[in-house]
């Protein structure tokens, strides 16, 4: 989303208040893809009497990835808050910053970076979740011609834990 900023050019010092939405492409984190519904956005903008202008307020949406135990569908509330100042005609190349031109600020680079911020570490379709509900272990059978790709991998873990 973009903000006209024109208004608090003319009036430096002066606060303005903004909301809307913005759509957040997919995060692909530690190898799993995390869906961001379009993320709320409100808060202030204000310049001052260089023409930089401090954008504060908060973002708020729901992202969605795979339970890091069960694999089922889990999603997470993602909120930040954040105070960034848009240097005017800075390098939009430099990281470091944010930058704008002319009288438009967009928060499209900002709202990202703090909704990523957000994200859990671990995703859990619920607090409690046991994971894979294993059966006895000794259920695995060893010599019936059905294959199980994971059964030596299941006894190279039992040897793990046992350590
Ligand atoms: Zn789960």
């Amino acid at each position: 989303m973009e903000l006209d900023v024109s208004r608090a050019l003319a009036q430096p010092g002066q606060e303005f208040p903004f909301s809307g939405t913005q759509a957040i492409a997919d995060q692909e984190i530690y190898g799993t893809i995390v869906k961001i519904d379009d993320c709320g956005v409100e808060g202030t903008f204000m310049a001052d009497d260089e023409g930089n202008v401090s954008v504060r307020g908060r973002i708020d949406t729901i992202a969605h990835a795979p339970c890091a135990n069960c694999l089922q569908e889990a999603s997470a509330k993602v909120e930040n808050e954040f105070d960034e100042e848009f240097i005017r005609n800075g390098d939009p190349e430099d990281d470091e910053i944010f930058a704008y031109e002319g009288h438009r600020v967009s928060l499209d680079k900002l709202v990202m970076s703090y909704a990523v911020m957000a994200l859990p570490i671990r995703f859990l379709c619920r607090e409690d979740c046991p994971g894979f509900e294993y059966t006895d272990r000794t259920d695995i059978p060893q010599e019936t011609g059905i294959q199980y790709p994971f059964a030596g991998l299941r006894q190279l873990l039992d040897q793990i834990e046992e350590v």
